[in-house]
C-alpha cells in the first residue's frame, strides 16, 4: 500500500500515491520487458575533428521502441530508470552494444573511438572497472577505444567514491569525459583533481552562439579552461555551419550536432561514413569576428 511520511513522523495512507506508485511499478515492469523484448535500439552520433572535419568517434545514445507509444527518447525514462537502479541492467545492455558496434567498425577499416554515458549509479557500482575489463576482453578492444562520459552532478552526488572508480577506469587507459560541462554544480577545486581526458561544452550554451554574445563568450572561455588543464574539448549541439567555423576559429577540437549528422541507428553508421564529406575551408576561418 501506498504510505506518506507525516511531519510529525507518523506514516499515513494516501490513494494518490497508490496510483503513481502503481504507474512506476508498471513503468519497471516495461523496462525490464524492454530488454528480453528487444525494444532498445541503439543510436550513435559521429564526433568530428572540427579543424579537418576527420570523423574520430561516436557517441552511443539509446533509444526505446515502445509498442505502443513508439519512439521514447532518454529523457523520458532515464530519470527514472536512475532512480529505480535498473541503469545499471541499461548501461551494460549500451556497452555490449557499443563494443560489439566499435569492433565491426575497426573490422572494416573505420576506428573509431566510442563513447557512452554512465550515471550515478553506474558510478557507485564497485565492480565497475572489473565489469569494463571483462567486456573489453571479450570483445578484443583495447581500453582506449572507449570513452565514459560523466556528468558533474554524477560525481558531484558522492565525489569521493566517484573518484575513486574514475582512478581505477582511467588507469586502465579509458578515456574520461565530464559531459554537460557548465550546467552542473562542480568546483573547479574537485574538477582539477578528476583523472578526466575529455570536457564536453553543454549544447544549451552553444545551439545559439552565434546570435549571443554571453553564450559565445562562455564557450570561449570554457575552450580556454580546457585547454589550460590539459583537457580535449568537444561542443555538442553544432546546428549550423557557422557555428562550426566559430568553434573551430575558438580551437574547440571536436563537435557534434545535427548540422553533421543527428544520432542514427548504430547499423548506418558505415553508410553515413562512406557519404560524408566535411564542408570545404572548414580549417581557415580567418573572415569571422569572434565576439
Ligand atoms: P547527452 O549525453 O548530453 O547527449 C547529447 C544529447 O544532445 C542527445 O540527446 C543528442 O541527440 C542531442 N543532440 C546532439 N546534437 C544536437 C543538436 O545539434 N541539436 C540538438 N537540439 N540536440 C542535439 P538524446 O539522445 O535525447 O539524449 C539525451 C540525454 O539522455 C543524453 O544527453 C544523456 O544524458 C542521456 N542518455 C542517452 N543515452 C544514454 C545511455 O545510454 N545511458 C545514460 N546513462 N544516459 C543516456
Ligand atoms: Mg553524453
Ligand atoms: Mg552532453
Ligand atoms: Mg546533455
Amino acid at each position: 500500500y501506498a504510505a506518506k511520511q507525516r511531519n510529525d513522523g507518523a506514516v499515513v495512507y494516501d490513494p494518490a500515491m497508490d496510483k503513481s506508485s502503481e504507474k512506476s511499478l508498471s513503468l519497471l515492469t516495461e523496462l525490464r520487458n524492454a530488454i528480453e523484448r528487444n525494444e532498445f535500439r541503439l543510436h550513435v552520433q559521429p564526433k568530428i575533428m572540427l579543424d579537418t572535419g576527420k570523423v574520430v568517434g561516436m557517441e552511443s545514445l539509446v533509444r526505446w521502441v515502445h509498442p505502443e507509444r513508439g519512439n521514447v527518447f532518454p529523457d523520458e525514462f532515464i530519470p527514472f530508470a536512475e532512480q529505480t537502479g535498473f541503469i545499471r541492467v541499461l548501461t551494460r545492455w549500451v556497452m555490449e552494444r557499443s563494443a560489439e558496434l566499435c569492433h565491426e567498425l575497426a573490422s572494416k577499416g573505420h576506428h573509431l573511438k566510442v563513447s557512452v554515458n554512465l550515471s550515478t549509479r553506474d558510478l557507485l557500482d564497485q565492480d565497475l572497472p572489473a565489469k569494463f575489463a571483462d567486456l573489453l576482453a571479450r570483445h578484443k578492444l583495447s581500453p582506449g577505444s572507449f570513452c565514459l562520459e560523466i556528468t558533474e552532478s554524477a560525481i558531484m552526488d558522492d565525489p569521493v567514491r566517484a573518484q575513486t572508480t574514475l582512478e581505477r577506469l582511467s588507469a586502465m587507459g579509458v578515456d574520461l569525459s565530464i559531459d554537460d560541462f557548465g550546467t552542473g554544480y562542480s568546483s573547479l577545486a574537485y574538477l582539477k583533481r578528476l583523472p578526466v581526458n575529455e570536457l564536453k561544452i553543454d549544447k544549451s550554451f552553444v545551439l545559439n552562439m552565434e546570435n549571443d554574445v554571453g553564450d559565445s563568450k562562455i564557450v570561449r572561455s570554457t575552450i580556454d579552461l580546457g585547454h589550460n588543464m590539459g583537457l580535449r574539448v568537444v561542443a555538442e549541439g553544432i546546428e549550423s555551419e557557422a557555428v562550426w567555423r566559430l568553434l573551430a576559429k575558438m580551437g574547440c577540437d571536436q563537435g557534434q550536432g545535427y548540422f553533421m549528422s543527428r544520432p542514427i541507428p548504430g547499423d548506418q553508421l558505415i553508410g553515413w561514413l562512406e557519404k560524408w564529406q566535411a564542408p570545404i575551408a572548414i580549417a581557415a576561418p580567418d573572415d569571422i569576428e569572434i565576439a
